[in-house]
């Protein structure tokens, strides 16, 4: 192996895992329970990725996930842990839908719904509890640039000039993100599989604009907060009072996909004016008026459009380096989570 230059900080761990957000933790988690040496590396200040939220003064806004679901039985036991703990606890069953956004009548509900559950304080509440629970595992503020091997060990590096070196590695940023680490470290073709590779490579994601408004007076949006929109430029409205987790009116607005692309590098100002214009019929009072404070938020990737129906890949076997997250599976909270897992486990027979 390379010796570490004079300025760099080497780290030695037995698995490293890039991201901490719901796929990362529930990774890391299980590998940690199994008795392994985990380091969890984030590039932002917080944990929990697209489980954000954030403060307009006051107002507590979640601006990328809303609600998550609950099928399978490893995800569930997490919730049900994080629920008696008083973490999350269930939103609703069903939100009702609008034909656009301009319809007072929402459309009734005729289906059975199922639970959708909500961060006590905010969509990050869930991560937060988790990464609690890794303690100093969890290394914020860390962007890994590059992953390359040499030898039989994966080597991590990343912007602060910190090395990590593991015996097997775990990305779980968006795939196209990981493809911009692995490439770095030159983890590409041939030194790679070029039918994984272009598995990975045919992965594509959608951006979305979240909106967050602090208003005067509490919207007008319909019980229990949350409206779903069927056409025009908005796909939902969220309200983060009615969800109870901001002691202030707010809302979350989110663009369709085919909004956030044409939109994507208009000016912000336009587009928080043409999203508040759209809105306007469920803010009480003259728009002018009724808005305390915004936020935008701009979400390069939001959702994959194509996830791979496989729970992870292997980029490599030996030593191990794999890709998982909502990339794989269903590209929902869920999806991410059951992802992580798999390849958790997969990385942990490797430690047996
Ligand atoms: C606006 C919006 C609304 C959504 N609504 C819902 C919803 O209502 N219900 C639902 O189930 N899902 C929803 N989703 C999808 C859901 O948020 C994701 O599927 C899920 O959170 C993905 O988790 P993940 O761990 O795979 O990825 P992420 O949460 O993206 O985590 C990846 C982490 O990797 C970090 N990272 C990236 N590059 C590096 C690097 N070089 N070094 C270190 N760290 C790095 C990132 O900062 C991030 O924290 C929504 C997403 C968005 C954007």
């Amino acid at each position: 192996m390379a010796n570490p230059k004079p300025d760099q900080i080497l780290h030695k761990y037995d698995i490293v895992v890039v991201g901490a957000g719901i796929a990362g933790l529930m990774a890391s988690t299980y590998l940690s329970k199994a008795g392994c040496k985990v380091a969890v590396l984030e590039k932002s200040r917080g944990v929990g990725g697209r489980m954000a939220t954030r403060r307009i003064e006051d107002a507590v806004c979640d601006h990328g996930t809303q609600y998550f679901s609950v099928k399978g039985r490893a995800f569930g036991s997490v919730v049900l842990e994080a629920k008696e703990s008083g973490v999350v606890e269930p939103w609703c069953d069903m939100f009702p839908k609008a034909e656009t956004l301009e319809d007072a009548a929402v459309i009734p509900l005729d289906e059975v719904g199922h639970a959708r559950w909500k961060g006590s304080q905010g969509m990050t509440s869930l991560p937060k509890h988790l990464a609690q629970q890794l303690s100093e595992s969890v290394k914020t503020g860390v962007r890994v640039s590059d992953v390359s091997i040499q030898d039989d060990s994966v080597r991590l590096s990343c912007e602060n000039n910190e090395v990590f070196v593991a015996r097997a590695a775990l990305l779980t940023t968006p795939v196209p993100q990981a493809l911009e680490i692995l490439t770095s470290g030159g983890l590409v073709p041939p030194n790679v599989d070029s039918a994984t590779w272009e598995a990975l490579a045919s992965v594509e994601y959608s951006p979305c604009f979240s909106l967050m408004l602090k208003l005067k007076q509490p919207s007008l949006l319909p019980d229990p907060g949350g409206l779903e929109v069927c056409s025009g430029p908005v796909a939902w409205i969220g309200d983060n009072f009615q969800k109870g987790i901001s002691s202030v009116p707010s809302l979350t607005i989110q663009a369709t996909a085919e909004f956030s692309r044409i939109h994507f590098d208009t000016d912000p100002i336009l587009v928080q004016d043409k999203l508040i214009k759209a809105v306007h019929r469920w803010i009480d009072g003259d728009i002018s008026k009724a808005i305390d404070g915004v936020s935008l938020q701009r979400w390069k990737y939001a959702f994959p459009i194509c996830p791979i129906k496989a729970p992870m890949i292997a980029v490599q076997n030996s030593p191990p380096v794999v890709c998982c997250g909502d990339s794989f599976g269903g590209g929902r909270v869920e999806s991410a989570a059951s992802s992580g897992l798999a390849a958790a486990r997969w990385i942990h027979r490797f430690f047996a």
